[in-house]
């Protein structure tokens, strides 16, 4: 007889973890599936170790933009001890996690999950069978097809790299290629980014994306547009890429790391056994994150097709399915300004819409755009590029995009999170008494 549950979720990630934590404590029999390292993504081997690793080069970055102004330069990153406190970080995640969901009740089970039949999933050499299925298993690194794939390393494997090299490619100009080309380029390496397009970053708006390029490009990293990668070879310790159109232009470098881009992890599941309509996006879910094909089976997180494939969207998303799962379906996933950020040197970040989303739906909108490089939060620092672009809805000052390239952009980005979800205008927001001086001060001048 196979092992009966209420809820059995795949994938042990933001969104898996949660729900599979919050429908035990609800009284439900749930199992989970993880075949990783309990945690997922964000906390072993993306948000968390990439923002210590971050953390780091923003220390060189910022000695060095104080040089001639009080600060000395001179630290260095030392990579090997940088690893080793990432890793302090992410070893201890897995077991205390899937501790953390055994004590709750939960039935865990390290190895992948893999449908058989509409109520039945293969785990191992176990079959186990639920009412409900919650697939949460995130996003992988796309492979890409072109010869001498084999010398490729994917985004994440970054962060295990034993010592930096003396030189790096990434290919695709993505949010992880940014900020591990800053990473990379304050630890010493010569960075470049290939990106396919014709300008990188493309879900940012374009204006604030072209003063972080000139930042980039100041700190050493160079950046190469309309630069598809056709093929890779080795040549004794170095990586030869041909690139471009033809791929006449070349490239040479010590590593090349894949970050083209990720796609939802639905290979391995069989879903075509259980009815679950899928596309290169993801899972295809109505508003309350239920598949449409398969009423028994919710999706949340990277895997789902939804936009901003983010920890905080997948969060969002679980607490969604936990709510229609345990009470019927009642609440509605909401993805009105979810806020996104390039932990960079400064930090890029976005909530809410662009210009070009604005015109695409035909909303009459101001601009209040400020170049903040002279402001004395910018100045103090000897930070040389930052700016802002807020969207405000005609007529009302509705708040409906903010666009921040600036120090502590990570953190403000909050307040607009804050205001474009509760429908704030700007006045509302001049309303507030911001401390000073701080970065949100500069709030005042919208
Ligand atoms: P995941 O966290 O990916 O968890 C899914 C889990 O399912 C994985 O552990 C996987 O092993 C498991 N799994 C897959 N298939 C199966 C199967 N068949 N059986 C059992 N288990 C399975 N987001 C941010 O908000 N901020 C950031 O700064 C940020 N930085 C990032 C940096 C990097 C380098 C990367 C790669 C991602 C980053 N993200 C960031 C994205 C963030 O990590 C994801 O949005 C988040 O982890 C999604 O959560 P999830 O639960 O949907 O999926």
């Amino acid at each position: 007889m196979a092992e009966q549950y209420d809820i059995f979720v795949i994938g042990s990630g933001p969104a898996g973890g949660t729900i599979a934590a919050r429908c035990s404590e609800a009284g439900k029999k749930v199992a989970i599936a993880e075949e990783r390292g309990f945690g997922g993504t964000c906390p072993l081997r993306g948000c968390n170790p990439k923002k210590v690793m971050a953390g780091a080069a923003e220390i060189i970055g910022r000695i060095r933009d104080m040089e001639g102004s009080g600060i000395v330069p001179g630290s260095r990153i030392d990579w090997k001890d940088l690893l080793a406190f990432k890793r302090s970080f992410t070893e201890p995640v897995p077991e205390g996690k899937q501790k953390a969901l055994q004590k709750k009740g939960i039935d865990t089970f390290s190895e992948g999950a893999r449908f058989t039949d509409s109520h039945t999933v293969q785990v191992g050499d176990r079959t186990l069978q639920a009412g409900k299925f919650v697939i949460a298993t995130g996003a992988k690194a796309r492979e890409m097809d072109i010869p001498g794939k084999e010398h490729l390393i994917p985004g994440e494997a970054f962060m295990e790299m034993p010592e930096m090299p003396d030189s790096i490619v990434f290919i695709g100009g993505g949010y992880i290629s940014f900020e591990f080309a800053h990473i990379a380029a304050l630890a010493g390496a010569d960075v470049r980014i290939l990106e396919m397009a014709d300008r990188p970053l493309g879900a940012f708006d374009p204006d604030l994306v072209d003063l972080l390029v000139k930042s980039s490009e100041e700190m050493g990293i160079q950046i190469h547009t309309n630069m598809g990668v056709q093929a890779v070879k080795s040549e004794g310790d170095r990586l030869i890429l041909h690139a471009g159109e033809n791929g006449s232009n070349v490239f040479e470098a010590r590593r090349v790391i894949n970050s083209s881009g990720r796609v939802p992890n639905i290979d391995g599941l069989a879903l075509e056994r259980v009815n679950v309509e899928a596309t290169g996006k993801g899972i295809t879910v109505n508003e309350y994150m239920q598949s449409v094909s398969n009423p028994a089976v919710y999706a949340a997180g990277d895997v789902a097709a939804t936009p901003f494939p983010l920890t905080p969207t997948a969060a969002m998303e679980a607490n969604v399915v936990v709510e229609n799962i345990l009470n019927g379906n009642s609440a509605k996933a909401d993805h009105t300004g979810i806020p996104s950020v390039v932990f960079t040197l400064p930090p890029l970040a976005a909530a809410g819409l662009g210009e070009a989303d604005l015109k695409e739906k035909g909303i009459e909108y101001e601009k209040k755009f400020s170049d903040t490089s002279e402001f004395f939060t910018s100045r103090r620092i000897g930070l040389h590029h930052s700016a802002s672009k807020i969207l405000l809805e005609k007529n009302t000052g509705r708040i409906l995009g903010a666009h921040l390239m600036e120090h502590h952009a990570e953190e403000m980005i909050n307040v607009f999170a804050l205001a474009i979800r509760l429908g704030l205008t700007a006045e509302d927001l001049g309303k507030v008494i911001w401390a000073y001086p701080t970065a949100t001060y500069n709030l005042n001048h919208l």
